[in-house]
């Protein structure tokens, strides 16, 4: 097999065996991106720049480019690209704000936000993920992401409040810690309702009340905790 060794996008190294370049696999995922229907050039952007497979255990790397789930152990799975791309599309995030993430996984959405110029500060309740993401991400070459370990369904209220919120697990209703920490103008993406299948709900922080938009169906593991299931 081929073995390629050079940087990315984003300056990281990749000592990798694959047998195509990674960065042509990336450049396909984001065509296939586009063809899905995602236009924002600056997630398209982020997709192109963070390197999926390190994200990836390494039975299962030669899969990081197709647009599928994969299991990161503990039970649990990193999204498709396709669900990162369109929820990183429809948190309207740009450079500067300061985003939560509840449920850090493997740390790649939390990359990919990073990526578009986000302060990121992601929470994950299991420990063996969140340590495994915390090392990831400080080889990461993106500044600004913060990792915690708790449920992230409390919310971090000292770190609060946050102009946007995204949930990367599902849940039965919307958190209200969430809502109390989302900012003014904030917006909060999550995947509620009851399993396995739950709607994509955008809500809006608008003069104190909430708009809630219902978008697409989702499939998403459990959110576990205090105000989930
Ligand atoms: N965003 C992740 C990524 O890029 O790999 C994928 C997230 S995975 C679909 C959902 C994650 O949410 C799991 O790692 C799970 O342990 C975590 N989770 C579930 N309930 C949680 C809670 N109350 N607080 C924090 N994390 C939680």
């Amino acid at each position: 097999m081929q073995a390629y060794k050079y940087s990315t996008e984003c300056g990281h190294t990749e000592p990798q065996t694959f047998r195509v370049d990674p960065k042509r696999l990336r450049r396909r995922m984001v065509s296939q991106l586009e063809a899905q229907g995602i236009s924002d050039p600056n997630v398209l952007k982020a997709m192109a720049a963070v390197p999926r497979h390190l994200f990836i255990q390494d039975a299962l790397e030669a899969q990081a480019y197709q647009d599928a789930p994969i299991p990161i152990g503990c039970g649990q799975s990193i999204s498709q690209p396709y669900i990162v791309a369109l929820m990183s599309e429809l948190l309207e995030v740009r450079q500067g704000l300061r985003v939560l993430e509840v449920g850090t996984g493997s740390g790649y959405q939390a990359a990919v936000l990073a990526a578009l110029g986000c302060t990121v500060f992601t929470i994950e309740r299991l420990r063996e993920l969140y340590l495994n993401a915390s090392a990831l991400l400080r080889q990461m070459p993106f500044r600004g992401i913060y990792t915690y370990l708790g449920d992230g369904t409390l919310g971090m209220p000292d770190a609060a409040p946050f102009e946007r919120i995204i949930v990367t697990a599902g849940s039965p209703e919307t958190p209200q810690p969430l809502l109390d920490q989302l900012e003014e103008g904030g917006i909060l993406l999550i995947p509620v309702g009851m399993r396995p299948r739950q709607y994509l709900m955008r809500l809006r922080k608008r003069q104190g009340r909430v708009e809630s938009e219902t978008l697409e169906p989702v499939i998403f593991v459990d959110l576990i905790g205090d105000h989930g299931w």
